[in-house]
């Protein structure tokens, strides 16, 4: 019997160069194609009469071949293979577009199953391309089938043929992590059977039961690895902060602080001085004052003669707090760093030294943190931004350099907080409900593709008045996987200066290196041009505070949640800040959603209204939450499934099932480097 880690080149017609295309689509085990799970399924059972088919519907036919196949040339690369199949009730007519090989393989006077869908007008009815199989050896038909995402490399009937070997040659070797008790009480199926229904399922039953106890199993082990690092960090006893005067640090800011972050500060002051490691996450909408919540930890750390730690996505993220923050806490007496990876050597060594010396109270930086091996003396908080681009192992990784410090998480996406338990399961959550007084309005307003020449006079205005713009169009979408945001960015950006030839365009795109797309956002950010076009890259929080228009080209295809934040990149400084989602779909979906833009700029509700309209695959964009791809299972719509599944896991005793934790470990190590 096979293993799951075994390579697929096990199975018998997967050879070295056919195994290469499975690779690409990240399957390279037996294993990996048992979790490649359908995308869908067709039901094939239905057998009709040709006599009772109506037009559009998908069904078997079962009937004789009538009459031996006809092959006509339409044209060079077009064949078409034509034959009449008969039941007792009427004549259906099918072809077969260049699959030259059915010629050979109908019979007449032989019974055959066809699956597909069915054309009927005065003429008859007619089939196209059918699934085709002998009646007396059914396999694909008189069962639900699955469909599985297919590549350019791998067809759709490779893949159920090769999962169904996969299954065949290793569904005995199938680890079972769930505990037989658990299995018992929530009334779960063993992992074998779950495995052969989600793929080949035997009735509609049989498939339910399947995808529950899978999706049971991802949720369960979720929860289980979430749980032990958080039980990990609270058997570490810290010492408790003290009381400290925090009046020079309010007394420096510009302005009062909202209710929302007096409490979200109170919050994580409590954590601090509770002698258990603090783990919270601070979720804000874009604009809610996050970094100051952040700010005042890190003065009240150093009061406590501890050093913190800010860590930031990218370089320009890293520079712009380092600009602010240091304004405000080094006339404060705290000494602050900036430790980004184009520092050079020689500046990374000495800010090293006196990190370890303690002669540096803050730094702020990228991953160089991390990956630089900075030593701390005495570190005691570390503040991650922006939390979803950092996995959890990542933000473990920093955590481990100190004895044990504080860890404050900043997330920009709103998400309710209930599923935020779940999501962030070993973080406390705290939510920032509220904008600072005062915020503008940004006026958003959706259009269709023939509004560009008034919108191209009204950048124009902006750029005028010396305002900056950014355009956001989105990745050219090349097969399933591959996408290729160059094409798109270059080509938009000659159209633009076509529009407007005097005025400094810049792009970035995703196949840049990052430092050269910092070398461009900075230039931005300094003023140095005029448009900025990108794909998403610059959803992560930069801020250019004179930056008054957002437009973003085919707005449906982006995620409501994710304009919400493209949108959050302007009206960060004193002028009237405008949205534009360009759009020329007319599905009455994508205007609702587009709606919701222009009406409401509450984060929390645009989050809600995405979960409802687009349903939560698409909520979460890339897998941007740091938790390992959830394969089957649905936070947002199994919310019933994930709080058994909680449950299971808050009552299972590790000791007495290591082989279960040591996979949750494990899974939640994959998210780190999603
Ligand atoms: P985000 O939550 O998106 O990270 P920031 O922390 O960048 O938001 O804050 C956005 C802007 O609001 C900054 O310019 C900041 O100085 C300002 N700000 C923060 N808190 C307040 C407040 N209480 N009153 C007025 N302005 C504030
Ligand atoms: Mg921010």
């Amino acid at each position: 019997m096979a293993e799951l880690s075994t390579d697929l080149q096990a199975l018998h017609g997967i050879g070295s160069r056919r195994a290469q295309l499975f690779r690409k689509m990240g399957l390279a085990t037996l294993g990996d194609l048992l979790t490649w799970f359908p995308r869908r399924y067709e039901d094939r059972r239905t057998v009709k009469e040709i006599a009772a088919l109506s037009d559009g519907e998908t069904v078997c036919v079962r009937g004789f071949v009538a009459a031996p196949p006809t092959v006509t040339r339409v044209r060079d690369g077009l064949d078409l293979v034509q034959v009449p199949v008969a039941d007792r009730s009427g004549v259906l007519r099918v072809t077969f577009f260049n699959q030259l090989w059915m010629k050979a393989a109908l019979s007449p006077g032989t019974e055959y199953v066809l699956y597909g869908k069915v054309e009927r007008n005065l003429f008859g009815c007619s089939m196209s391309n059918p699934v085709t199989e002998r009646a007396d050896s059914p396999s694909e038909t008189g069962r639900i089938w699955p469909i599985y995402p297919a590549s350019a490399g791998v067809s759709q009937r490779m893949l159920c043929w090769a999962v169904r070997e996969a299954l065949r040659i290793c569904g005995g070797s199938i680890p079972e992590f769930l505990p037989e008790e658990v299995r018992h009480t929530y009334q779960l199926c063993p992992v074998k059977a779950a495995y052969e229904n989600i793929h080949f399922p035997a009735d509609d039953t049989a498939l339910q039961e399947a995808r529950r106890r899978l999706a049971f199993e991802e949720l369960f082990l979720l929860a289980v690895g979430l749980q032990s690092v958080r039980q990990q960090r609270q058997s570490d006893a810290v010492e408790a902060f003290a009381d400290a005067d925090m009046s020079p640090f309010y007394n420096a800011l510009p302005f009062t602080l909202t209710d929302a972050q007096r409490r979200c500060i109170a919050e994580a002051f409590a954590d601090m001085r509770s002698g258990v490691p603090m783990n919270r996450l601070c979720q804000g909408d874009v604009g809610s004052g996050k970094t100051m919540v952040a700010a005042a930890c890190v003065y009240y750390c150093v009061q406590n003669a501890c050093q913190a730690a800010l860590m930031v996505p990218t370089e320009l993220l890293a520079r712009q707090h380092y600009d602010s923050l240091s304004a405000l806490l080094t006339p404060l007496g705290v000494r602050v760093a900036l430790l980004t990876g184009s520092v050079s050597a020689k500046d990374k060594r000495d800010i090293r030294q006196r990190v370890a010396a303690h002669e540096v109270d803050f730094v702020i930086g990228t991953h160089a943190l991390i990956s630089d091996g900075v030593e701390f003396e005495n570190l005691g908080l570390v503040v991650t931004d922006e939390q979803h681009r950092f996995g959890v192992a990542q933000r473990g990784a920093l955590n481990a350099k100190g004895r044990q410090p504080h860890v404050l998480v900043m997330s920009a996406t709103p998400i309710p907080r209930t599923l935020a338990l779940s999501v962030y399961g070993d973080l406390d959550v705290s939510i920032l409900d509220e904008l600072p007084p005062g915020r503008q309005k940004i006026l958003t307003y959706a259009v269709s593709g023939d509004y560009r020449p008034r919108v191209y006079g009204f950048l124009e205005k902006q750029m005028a008045a010396g305002r900056q713009v950014y355009i956001v169009c989105p990745m050219v979408e090349e097969g399933a996987a591959v996408s290729d945001d160059r094409k798109a960015v270059t080509e938009y950006a000659s159209e633009l200066e076509k529009v407007f030839p005097e005025r400094r365009i810049l792009s970035v795109h995703g196949r840049m290196k990052s430092k050269d797309k910092e070398r461009i956002m900075s230039a931005f950010a300094a003023g140095d041009g005029d448009i900025l076009i990108s794909t998403t890259v610059i959803e992560v929080g930069i801020d250019v505070p004179n930056a008054s228009v957002m437009v973003v080209e085919n707005a449906e295809r982006f995620g409501l949640s994710q304009l919400h934040q493209l949108r959050g990149r302007v009206g960060r400084g004193k002028h009237q800040s405008y949205c534009i989602l360009i759009s020329d779909s007319r599905a009455d979906e994508t205007r609702q959603r587009l709606r919701v833009m222009v009406t409401t700029s509450d984060g929390f509700r645009v989050a809600e209204e995405d979960l409802r309209l687009r349903g939560p695959g698409d909520f979460f964009g890339e897998r941007q939450h740091g938790l390992p791809p959830l394969k089957i299972a649905n936070l947002f719509t199994d919310t019933e499934l994930l709080r058994e599944a909680r449950t299971a896991a808050a009552e299972l005793s590790p000791e007495r099932y290591p082989a279960t934790v040591k996979r949750a470990a494990e899974l939640l190590s994959q998210g780190a480097t999603a």
